[in-house]
């Protein structure tokens, strides 16, 4: 879009803007780090983790270095391994199912419900057999799965819930946090998640004392005590710069999240009534943080290039169902049946929506669809 006159281009998601609104506080946090001389462990990120832990209510939290770390070293602490299964939705981001991949466990993708894109119970219990050990239900988009149901069902069945808050935070499942309810709650802090670092970050929040001294052994090269190695670690830590960022962040986080709902209300206003056009089901206040604003159109792919040719950036997430990845058939995965899945991957459509973003861009966006729609 170089062309004179051309429209500018807006993209998904933009997290410069984001920066320019705490940028005074930042650079000082990030000053006050490279200072002090500690840039790995220490202070800084002891206070980034008491501080999220603090806000989301629990007990517990572990800074680590990505999202895929805070899902897998969550279950290799769980003692997941060879022989034993991990329920997971079949519309997610690859990274839920490479988690069980790397601890030698086997993914195993369900079907999700219809209308929120989530896991669905019924498809949780299809994907069920005598090795399921972890469900993972992923609070996709930024929604809050319902907790309730699964955590009852998981319990008759001997499961440990995992939960993939990885683009839920902030999120509320009823009264609690998303991340606080299941054994273990697993955040990524990628720069354009809800709670976004300048660079990789992720973080494991949980009431379990045990489960947490196991995550923070096994993030350190498996060490409690200095040279003392007990457990197969790695070295996964959250580095105190980006630590130090995101406890600035922090403060922002529920008017960023309030932004994305004012967002996401100005997109169903203007959005209403187009006959192609589905949008995100409506979900209670709080329950649902827009990580994502994903619609679903008939005719997907010609509307993404319809909006790109007018400088519009839009999304599918995801395009490849989990049971369709390539790595899905060789990890010995049974040919899973996910056809509501398989439907969503062909018509979903995310729009820009990010803190920051004009009321005037979601005009412009809306005009596009409209013109489009309506052709
Ligand atoms: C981003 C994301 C992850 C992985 O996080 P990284 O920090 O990128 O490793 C896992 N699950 C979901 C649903 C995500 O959106």
């Amino acid at each position: 879009m170089s062309a004179a006159g051309a429209p500018p281009y807006l993209s998904l998601t933009d997290v410069a803007r984001q920066y320019l609104r705490c940028r005074e506080a930042v650079d000082e946090a990030v000053r006050e780090v490279l200072v002090s001389g500690q840039y790995v462990l220490g202070p800084t990120l002891a206070s980034f983790e008491d501080a999220f832990a603090a806000y989301l209510g629990v007990r517990h939290g572990i800074g680590v270095g990505t999202g895929l770390d805070a899902l897998r070293l969550s279950l290799a602490a769980l003692e997941v391994g060879a022989g034993d299964e991990v329920i997971l939705p079949a519309n997610t981001f690859a990274a839920t199912a490479l988690a069980a991949l790397a601890v030698g466990a086997r993914p195993v993708a369900a079907d999700v419900d219809p209308v929120t894109a989530l896991l669905s119970l019924d498809g949780a219990e299809r994907a069920r057999t005598p090795r399921s050990r972890v469900v993972i239900p992923v609070h996709l988009y930024g929604r809050a799965c319902a907790m309730e149901p699964l955590q009852e069902w998981a319990r008759a069945n001997d499961l440990v819930v995992l939960e993939d808050a990885c683009q839920a935070h902030g999120a509320r499942a009823g009264a609690a946090f998303c991340g606080s309810l299941g054994s273990a709650g697993c955040f990524s802090f990628y720069p354009t998640k809800n709670l976004g670092a300048a660079g990789d970050g992720g973080f494991v929040a949980t009431n379990d004392d045990a489960l947490a001294e196991r995550v923070r052994c096994l993030r350190n090269y498996g060490q409690k005590v200095r040279y003392n190695h007990e457990a197969g670690g790695t070295n996964s830590r959250l580095d105190a710069l980006q630590a130090a960022i995101l406890r600035v962040k922090l403060r922002f986080l529920d008017e960023w999240n309030h932004d994305r709902w004012r967002l996401a209300e100005a997109y169903r206003a203007r959005l209403a009534g187009l006959e192609r056009l589905t949008l995100p089901s409506p979900a209670e206040p709080g329950a649902h943080v827009y990580h994502l604003f994903v619609a679903r159109h008939p005719r997907r792919d010609a509307l993404v290039s319809f909006l790109a040719q007018r400088g519009i950036q839009a999304g599918i997430h995801y395009p490849v169902p989990i049971h369709q990845q390539p790595f899905y058939a060789s990890s010995g995965g049974a040919a899973a049946s996910c056809p509501i899945a398989e439907a969503l991957s062909r018509q979903v459509v995310s729009l820009p929506l990010f803190p920051g973003m004009a009321m005037a861009e979601v005009d412009s966006v809306c005009d596009a669809i409209r013109s489009f729609d309506l052709a």
